[in-house]
């Protein structure tokens, strides 16, 4: 038995149902992986509902990130029982993903789940713990130091900002954190933030150059909240660009750039090579603080997750959507 959530399209819409796959309809791939975990993010609600245009093609089992063991493998690299996890690669949005008991898949496309961490935790961090954990290597490897100032993360409460304040405090930096929802300061606080403003202050309109008040800065929410960042840099101050939840526009000038040596790092977490994903799980299974891995999540069945995805499209989902196939 395969159980999967496979997604049909008829006349333009998409028709999400749990049904058994038999192997042969499987896709070519040179692993097959007992798949313990999956989780929901916001592409992956998308997907299930048809909202977006996530899906190249149907039918699709979606599925953005999984983890589990090994099955069988034509990689040497990889014997069956091993522990695996695969986040990005267009998996649940070209390719077959997650959301089944098990899948054949490119060996290429997995990474060893780090040592210290379980399937679970892994799911419970997923794309969004691995994407700040590339914001803060980016960040670092610019030459951002603790002692150089505090740093802004916006779309504090998000999956990606939530886990940002919380990997730059265990790394000693000063964070601020930037929030539209005003009952989010003692959680924010708890996760690291020494200070939080509201997302309000960020929504007025942005003059080329601000007060310098940030050394550094993760940015989760593009529009004219990061062109607002990028005018409160101090001089070489650094931002990390990695999502557009506000909007995909930037609206800026040259003139953080030119009259402050600010630099805008880009982030992407879908393309990036092997060594750095195992990198930064290493970083990640070591620095994120044990009560974040453990957090309460809300696990699901696959049979729930039509319901669940329609609820997170419309904004009703707080924190993680773990995914257990075997429910
Ligand atoms: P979430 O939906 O979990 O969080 C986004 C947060 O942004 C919200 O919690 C909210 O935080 C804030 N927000 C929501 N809507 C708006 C708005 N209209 N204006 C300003 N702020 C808003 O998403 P994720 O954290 O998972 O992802 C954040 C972004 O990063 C997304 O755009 C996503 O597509 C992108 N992303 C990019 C990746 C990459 O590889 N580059 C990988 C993963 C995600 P608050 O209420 O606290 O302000």
């Amino acid at each position: 038995m395969n159980k999967a959530l496979v997604l049909e399209q008829e006349e333009k819409k998409t028709l999400a149902g749990v049904r058994t796959l038999d192997a042969s309809e499987l896709p070519e791939g040179d692993v097959l992986v007992n798949i313990e975990y999956s989780s929901m993010n916001y592409k992956d609600a998308l997907a299930v509902t048809g909202t977006g245009k996530i899906v190249h093609q149907f039918p699709m089992v979606p599925g953005i990130d999984l983890a589990g063991t090994v099955a069988e493998s034509d990689n040497p690299d990889y014997n069956a029982g091993d522990a695996v996890v695969l986040t990005g690669w267009s998996v649940g949005e070209k390719y077959w993903g997650g959301y089944a008991q098990q899948m054949r898949l490119q060996s290429k496309w997995l990474v060893p789940l780090a040592e210290g961490l379980t399937a679970k935790q892994a799911m419970t961090i997923g794309t969004a713990g691995l994407t700040s954990m590339l914001c803060v290597m980016r960040l670092q490897e610019s030459g951002l130091k603790p002692e150089h100032g505090p740093v802004l993360v916006t779309g504090a409460t998000g999956g990606v900002g939530s886990l940002a304040v919380a990997l730059l405090a265990k790394n000693g930096f000063e964070v601020v954190a930037v929030s539209g929802k005003a009952d989010s300061v003692d959680y924010l606080k708890k996760l690291g933030a020494s200070d939080v403003l509201p997302r309000s202050e960020f929504e007025e309109k942005a003059r080329p150059l601000d007060k310098s008040r940030w050394a550094g800065a993760v940015d989760t929410v593009g529009g004219d909240i990061l062109a607002k960042v990028l005018s409160q840099m101090n001089y070489n101050g650094r931002v990390a660009t990695v999502g557009l939840a506000s909007s995909f526009a930037l609206n800026t000038t040259v003139m953080p750039f030119i009259l402050r040596g600010v630099d805008l790092l880009g982030v992407d977490s879908v393309m990036i090579p092997y060594e750095r994903r195992v990198q930064a799980w290493n970083r990640l299974a070591k620095e994120l603080p044990q009560e974040i891995m453990d957090q309460v999540s809300e696990e699901i069945s696959l049979e729930q997750l039509p319901e669940q995805a329609q609820n997170m499209v419309e904004g009703k989902v707080k924190g993680r959507v773990l995914v257990n196939p075997n429910l």
